[in-house]
């Protein structure tokens, strides 16, 4: 079983490229969904009702993820600290997510599982994946992107303080997808890079 990690700017096209990936015979580990079912534990509903109050919470007593956004991607030293209070709050649940679902895969007998895992390198998961590959498209077409689902250029900026700097992650990958163009011209690099992978792992 080979795992690869997808990294990439914020909607730069990280789940439409890992859905191509499926579409190759992947399976998906989606780290940010998971990341929304955590949210909704027992336990960690508990404490961030201790950090933050009952402001936390919704008309349906689930977390809002648009409240707590506020709160952690808050441009300031505050906002940095409820930042790494939440990381430090839902990383291991995260991670025992990702840990079974890849049992769970490795038992099915899939060949590549695509984690699709945004914050990969800050989570320190880089350890745990065979590659990594990088979705790439300039600022300029992600905010496009993302303005068409309602994000702010503000949105963005604040998040992107949060992470570490894309030639970083650009620099840490194996392969760099370009997703600037139009959908097939990606898809055809995807297939590439699914061809070397079967090359480099036939059995
Ligand atoms: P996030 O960082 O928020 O998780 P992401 O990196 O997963 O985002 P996607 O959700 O895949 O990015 O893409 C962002 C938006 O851009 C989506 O609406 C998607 O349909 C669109 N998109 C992605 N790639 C392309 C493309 N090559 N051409 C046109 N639209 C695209």
């Amino acid at each position: 079983m080979i795992i690869i990690g997808l990294i990439g700017g914020i909607g730069s096209g990280k789940s439409t490229v890992a859905e191509m990936f499926c579409q190759l015979g992947a399976k998906r580990i989606d780290a940010d969904q998971i990341g929304h079912e955590v949210l909704q534990y027992h336990e960690v509903q508990i404490a961030a009702q201790n950090r933050w109050g009952n402001r936390i919470f919704d008309a349906n007593g689930k977390i809002n993820r648009k409240v707590l956004a506020q709160i952690v991607f808050d441009p300031s030293e505050i906002g940095c600290a409820e930042l790494r209070f939440l990381n430090f709050l839902v990383h291991p649940y995260i991670t025992r997510k990702i840990e079974n679902q890849i049992r769970q895969f490795a038992e099915s007998q899939y060949r590549y599982i695509i984690l699709d895992a945004p914050l990969l390198l800050e989570q320190h998961w880089k350890q745990r994946v065979d590659y990594l590959v990088f979705v790439d498209a300039p600022r300029s077409i992600r905010l496009a992107r993302i303005q068409q689902r309602g994000w702010t250029q503000t949105e963005l900026d604040a998040r992107e303080l949060t992470q570490l700097p894309i030639e970083e992650k650009r620099h840490a990958a194996n392969w760099i997808i370009n997703n600037s163009g139009n959908l097939d011209e990606t898809l055809d690099h995807v297939k590439e890079i699914w061809q070397n992978l079967e090359n480099q792992n036939h059995e």
